[in-house]
């Protein structure tokens, strides 16, 4: 039901608004951070205007509420990135199915998530479905980055800005997903109102690759060693392909499974790099935090402790210092650097 949505009381006043007056707008682009529920209530809004239930809100029951709730009913086309692009083939089946005559549901609607991933053939041809608007159809778009979708598209949806959750909301939602014990607090606090972020970080099995960070650091601030392996973290998480972007490589054509394989690595390498380099930035965060007499706005609340130690070790000025390495470091993980040497020598190099 969309009542039960947590937060977003802006977006659901001002679209129920809409529809009640019957003022509902041919397109929305719903824009806001990453995980913050953009979809869900989307999903849930779609619900509420076809429901059959005839009460004030979707009933969840009838066969329209059920059917929407899955991914193949009639009327919905519910397009997401297939290796992090939207082609132009997922527009042009969701345009046939906004042409076709007989409908179920009073609105068909077409639901893009990650708008932000179109290439331009299939911005395009989106264009063309938002120029012809056809009666009876809702087109909502789900962005996190408004300035990768084109002024003309953005000029023909009405926009509905979210922010992120309340702590209560997030952890509500987290526990309602099965999380708990000392990890929900660190995963409500790092996900920043964006529950759909910590889901994923559980979804990824992301706390190995999370304790190897922490014994990184602890070892280098301890002992001012660290062990150059080249393969930090590489038995954690899991990898997730079909979610990362085609490589420079794949688009200039392969040479057959062995470049395949490497590619494949490759990705992973790059994940596991990009999730580490988020691991490390918000440790020495916490220890600037920390130093700043800031102790409850800690994120990684479960391991207090080493934190507590670490900032006895580096000083906000030292923790700023790698702070600001480690995004010059973001830029560069795509090359064939040695990760492990680098951030090493960061961390090394900052402490006393
Ligand atoms: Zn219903």
């Amino acid at each position: 039901m969309l009542s039960d949505v947590a937060g977003h009381a802006k977006a659901k006043e001002k679209l129920t608004r809409a529809f009640r007056s019957e003022r509902l707008a041919h397109a929305y682009i719903f824009y806001g951070p990453a995980g913050c529920g953009k979809r869900v209530l989307a999903k849930e809004f779609i619900k509420y205007i076809n429901c059959s239930g005839g009460g004030q809100d979707s009933c969840g029951v009838c066969s329209t509420c059920r059917g929407l709730e899955g991914r193949n009913h009639p009327d919905l086309a519910l397009i997401e990135p297939v290796k992090a692009v939207i082609k132009i083939e997922q527009i042009r089946a969701a345009k046939e199915l906004v042409g076709l005559k007989a409908a179920q549901c009073e609105y068909r609607a077409v639901l893009i998530n990650d708008a932000d991933k179109m290439n331009a053939q299939a911005s395009d041809a989106l264009l063309k479905l938002l120029e012809e608007p056809v009666a009876g159809t809702l087109i909502i778009l789900i962005a996190s980055n408004i300035h990768a979708i084109s002024d003309t598209i953005r000029s023909r949806c009405q926009r509905i800005d979210f922010k992120g959750l309340s702590r209560e909301d997030t952890l509500a939602i987290l526990k309602r997903k099965g999380l708990e014990g000392p990890q929900l607090e660190f995963l409500a606090r790092s996900s920043e109102g964006c529950p759909g972020k910590a889901v994923n970080f559980a979804e990824d099995d992301l706390f190995g690759l999370r304790e190897e960070a922490f014994r990184f650091v602890a070892d280098i601030a301890r002992n001012g060693v660290f062990f150059v392996t080249k393969d930090l973290g590489k038995k954690y998480g899991k990898f997730k392909e079909e979610e990362v972007e085609e490589t420079d490589e794949q688009a200039d054509g392969g040479e057959g499974p062995a470049t395949e394989e490497k590619t494949t690595n490759g990705q992973k390498t790059l994940y596991v790099r990009n999730h580490l380099t988020d691991m490390f930035v918000s440790i020495f965060r916490d220890v600037l935090i920390f130093n700043s007499g800031m102790t409850g706005s800690i994120i990684n609340i479960d391991k207090n402790a080493l934190i507590k130690e670490l900032s006895g070790i580096y000083s906000a000025e030292a923790a700023a210092g790698i702070l600001s390495g480690f995004n010059r470091l973001k830029g560069l993980l795509k090359n064939s650097i040695n990760y492990d040497l680098s951030a090493g020598n960061l961390i090394f190099r900052g402490g006393k």
